[in-house]
């Protein structure tokens, strides 16, 4: 198969991914092909921002490539913060205790507090676009708890856990997370096109 892009800044996702694709399905980074551009992310979906970055790469610069954008969806805001989860408490910046810290003021004496997490990979193969979901169901705690991971994870509790991703573990969570759901099904693809050994 021709080289594969990862349309991400993000060292830590780049090797995540690497690991579950293996050496036979080798994946470039933006840095590897040149790329230094702020890619638009001004879709109105996660779907929508995926395939804006995947199309940014392979329009100007011709790779096969894949993105990825994810949200945190809470039902008792109509689906907010959504497309706008990296910069929540400020449309300007990236501040993940700020973020957390809204959202438990948005939900303060709410009891409804189902939520998930959705992840798209929109994938850009020769011209042919796919798109790979996954998704978690939970609920927001009513406090932060747990030490590990990032972002909303110290308050967002996945269905039949009890605990908060922060709480889980990376391990834990990376066998049931959003992310893991969607690279799982983008990997799954992948190994169909490739001839077998
Ligand atoms: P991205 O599209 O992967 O950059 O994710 C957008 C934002 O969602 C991040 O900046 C985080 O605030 C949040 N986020 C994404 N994945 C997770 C996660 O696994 N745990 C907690 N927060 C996350």
């Amino acid at each position: 198969m021709k080289p594969l892009v990862f349309a991400t800044n993000n060292a830590h996702k780049l090797d995540e991914i690497r690991a579950i694709l293996g050496h036979e399905m080798p994946v470039k980074s933006l840095a590897d092909i040149d790329c230094h551009d702020d890619i638009p992310e001004t879709a109105p979906t996660l779907e929508g921002n995926a395939l804006q970055k995947a199309r940014w790469v392979y329009e100007r610069y011709g790779y096969n490539c894949f993105a990825d954008d994810t949200g945190l969806e809470v039902d008792a805001l109509d689906g907010r913060p959504g497309v706008h989860t990296a910069r929540y408490a400020f449309p300007d910046r990236h501040d993940p205790e700020a973020n957390t810290l809204k959202l438990l003021a948005e939900l303060d004496g709410q009891q409804q507090r189902t939520a998930r997490f959705r992840t798209a990979i929109a994938l850009i193969i020769d011209g042919v676009e796919h798109v790979f979901e996954g998704t978690v169901e939970g609920h927001i705690a009513t406090e932060q708890r747990g030490t590990e991971g990032f972002g909303y994870d110290p308050v967002f509790i996945p269905e039949d856990t009890g605990k908060t991703f922060a709480e889980l573990g990376v391990d834990v969570k990376n066998t049931i997370s959003h992310r893991a759901r969607a690279v799982a099904r983008l990997a799954a693809f992948l190994h169909t096109l490739q001839p077998s050994a």
